[in-house]
C-alpha cells in the first residue's frame, strides 16, 4: 500500500486498455493517465510482461473482459473500469480474492437493450426482415404475397431475467398488448406480473421466451433441450442476453427441424464467428450485438468508466461497483 501511494503522488497511474472507450473518453483517459494499449500491441505478451507490474488500472468491455490469466499478470492492480453492463467475461472470482473493485455501466444502457429486444421480437414474430428480403430479392414480384405471419396482441412474453433491462422490455411488450410473466431465481415483491419457479415452467405458459438474464457459469445452457421442448412448435426465442445462455447446437436443431417457430439473437457463442449455420436458416433474426450500441449509450457508458477511474484514484466512492 506504501509504494502504490507513493506512485499515485509521483505519477499518472498507468492502465490497461483492453477494449477501448469512445473517442471522447479516450481522450479524457489519455490526458489523466498513462494508457498502454494491449488492444492494438501486435505483441501483446510482450507488452504485459514489460508493463504488467505497473499497472494499476483495467479498461475493458464484456466483449474481452478480463481473464484469470491476464490478472494474474497484473500484480498491482486496483481496479476493472467495465464498460459493459454484463461483466460475464471478467475473472470475478479472481478480482475478489484480491480485493479488486470491478465496476460496470448498468442502467444508462437499459432502454436502448429494450428497444433492441422488442423490435427483434416484433421482427421475428411479424416477418419484417422476411418481408425486406421478399422485396429486394423480387420473391413479391414472382411469387406473390409472403406467408401470413402472427399476431402479437395477446400473446404471452416469458422474461427470463427480470432485472432493470427485463423490467423495461416488459413496460415495451405491455404496450404492445401482450401478457408478461417472468422467471428468476427468487420471486419479486410488489411485482404484478405473474412468476414462474423454472425456465421449463415460464416456457411451457409464454409465446416468446425473452432472455435478458446475465452470463456466466450460473446461466450457461440455462435454455436447454427441455425448455425449448416446452416451448414448443408456436414459440420463439428472443436473445439479448448472452450466448451462452442458450444451448446453441440444440438451438439450431430445434429451428431446423421446426421444433420452435422462430429465434431473433442479438447474442451468440463465439462472436463475431457464430455458427455459420445460421445463415441458412429462414426462421431466424440475427443482429451483431447491438443491444447498447447507440452513440448517445456508448458516450454514457465510456463516461461511466471514466468516471469510475477518477474516483478510485481520488479516494471517492465508485459511482456503480459490481
Ligand atoms: P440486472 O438488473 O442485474 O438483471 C438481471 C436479472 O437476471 C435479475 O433480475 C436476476 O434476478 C436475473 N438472474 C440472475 N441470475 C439468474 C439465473 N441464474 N437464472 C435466472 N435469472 C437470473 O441486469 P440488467 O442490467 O438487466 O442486464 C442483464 C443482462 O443483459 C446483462 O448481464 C448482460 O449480459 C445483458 N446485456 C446485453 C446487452 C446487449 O447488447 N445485447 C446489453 C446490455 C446488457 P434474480 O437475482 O432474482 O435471479
Amino acid at each position: 500500500p506504501n509504494i502504490r501511494k507513493e506512485k499515485s503522488m509521483a505519477t499518472k497511474p498507468d492502465i490497461l486498455v483492453v477494449v477501448p472507450t469512445r473517442p471522447k473518453q479516450m481522450e479524457m483517459l489519455e490526458s489523466a493517465y498513462v494508457l498502454h494499449r494491449h488492444d492494438k500491441a501486435d505483441d501483446r505478451d510482450a507488452l504485459v510482461k514489460e508493463v504488467g507490474e505497473k499497472i494499476r488500472g483495467v479498461v475493458t468491455m464484456g466483449s474481452k473482459g478480463l481473464s484469470g490469466d491476464l490478472l494474474a499478470r497484473l500484480p498491482n492492480l486496483e481496479i476493472v473500469a467495465c464498460g459493459s453492463v454484463g461483466y460475464d467475461t471478467v475473472d470475478i472470482d479472481g478480482c475478489k480474492a484480491r480485493d479488486i473493485p470491478v465496476t460496470n455501466t448498468p442502467d444508462v444502457l437499459t432502454n436502448d437493450v429494450a428497444d433492441v429486444a422488442m423490435a427483434l421480437t416484433f421482427d421475428i414474430v411479424r416477418g419484417l426482415t422476411r418481408g425486406e428480403r421478399w422485396v429486394r430479392e423480387g420473391l413479391w414480384r414472382d411469387k406473390g404475397m409472403m406467408p401470413l405471419t402472427t399476431t402479437l396482441t395477446g400473446k404471452t412474453m416469458g422474461i427470463i431475467g427480470y432485472g432493470r433491462i427485463g423490467k423495461a422490455i416488459a413496460q415495451r411488450a405491455e404496450a404492445f398488448e401482450m401478457n408478461v410473466a417472468y422467471h428468476g431465481r427468487t420471486k419479486q415483491d410488489g411485482v404484478s406480473h405473474a412468476y414462474f419457479g423454472s425456465p421449463e415452467a415460464l416456457a411451457q405458459a409464454c409465446d416468446v421466451l425473452m432472455l435478458a438474464c446475465p452470463g456466466g457459469d450460473e446461466t450457461k445452457g440455462l435454455v436447454s433441450r427441455e425448455v425449448l421442448q416446452a416451448l414448443g412448435p408456436d414459440g420463439y426465442v428472443v436473445n439479448i442476453a448472452r450466448g451462452s445462455v442458450i444451448d446453441e447446437p440444440v438451438l439450431l436443431e430445434f429451428l431446423k427441424e421446426k421444433k420452435i417457430k422462430g429465434a431473433a439473437l442479438d447474442v451468440f457463442e463465439n462472436e463475431p464467428k457464430i455458427d455459420e449455420t445460421f445463415f441458412a436458416l429462414e426462421n431466424v433474426v440475427l443482429q451483431p450485438h447491438v443491444g447498447s450500441g447507440t452513440e448517445e449509450t456508448r458516450d454514457a457508458m465510456s463516461q461511466l468508466v471514466v468516471d469510475n477511474l477518477a474516483a478510485h484514484f481520488a479516494g471517492k466512492p465508485l459511482l456503480t461497483p459490481v
